[in-house]
């Protein structure tokens, strides 16, 4: 089980080292709202984060487009992932995972049956991106929600198991091309452009983040945020407030 943060003796293992902070973005650097449309990074967290990019190189990884997460962070010269990492875009990388185009009529063909497929279901929402899409049901009524998964995976299985895979979230399948790549993933391959020296960090909340927790678990300093329980992270935070208090103990602590 994961330690809690702040009683733990983290700030030792940041002292004296070059760091790397990987950030999710919703439900970590941003609470989860009832409309993911709603959800822009504050400003106290843009200012405190503009400091922190002075000190440390700071990436945002998230499943949203990369284009759609720019736009809700707005911070420049940092580093941002996109598509769970099918994007990268920062640092003087510029990224995209050649499969993901082959896929795109298949995951477009899914998503336009999926589409239709809700209407049935008042709340559910279908959000379409670049290459992939994700199904919203935290606002369907729980009474139904079984029957939506039901019809979900009868149209999602009529799919061959090489061209879509889906991601469980908090309240969302995320229907993604097949292809053999995570949030885990994405981070390493980012960390093999920079000295090895650097301390890796990543802070997330949700299932998909399991797999950077698993990339980084031997070298890196990992923290879940909220329920601890079922993690492989090595830390946690108590909930998503937390991480600006974490943020901000990290700019006072990293000295230029
Ligand atoms: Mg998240």
């Amino acid at each position: 089980m994961a330690e809690y943060l702040f009683h733990s003796n983290w700030l030792e293992r940041i002292n004296q080292q070059d760091i790397f902070i990987f950030f999710d973005f919703d439900g970590t650097l941003v609470p989860i709202m009832k409309n993911p449309d709603d959800c822009y990074l504050s400003e106290h967290t843009k200012e405190i984060l503009s400091k922190l990019k002075e000190k440390t190189k700071i990436c945002i990884i998230s499943g949203r487009d990369i284009k759609d997460l720019k736009k809700r962070a707005s911070i420049e010269g940092i580093c941002y992932c996109g598509s769970h990492g099918l994007q990268i875009e920062g640092y003087d990388i510029n990224y995209f995972n050649p499969e993901t185009k082959r896929l795109k009529p298949i995951i477009d063909e899914a998503y336009i049956l999926i589409k239709e497929m809700v209407k049935g279901f008042e709340g559910a929402i279908v959000e379409k991106k670049s290459f992939s899409f994700t199904l919203h049901f935290r606002q369907v009524n729980p009474a139904i929600r079984k029957k939506l998964k039901k019809y979900f995976f009868e149209i999602i299985n009529t799919f061959k198991e090489k061209e879509i895979k889906i991601q469980n979230g908090k309240m969302v399948f995320e229907i993604l091309p097949a292809i053999d790549w995570n949030k885990g993933k994405s981070i390493s391959f980012i960390l093999k452009k920079f000295d090895k020296k650097v301390l890796p960090i990543f802070v997330g909340d949700d299932l998909t983040d399991e797999t950077a927790f698993c990339e980084l678990k031997d070298y890196g300093l990992t923290i879940k945020v909220g329920n601890s329980k079922k993690t492989v992270a090595k830390y946690f935070l108590k909930n998503q407030a937390e991480v600006y208090k974490f943020i901000k103990i990290m700019n006072e602590v990293l000295n230029v």
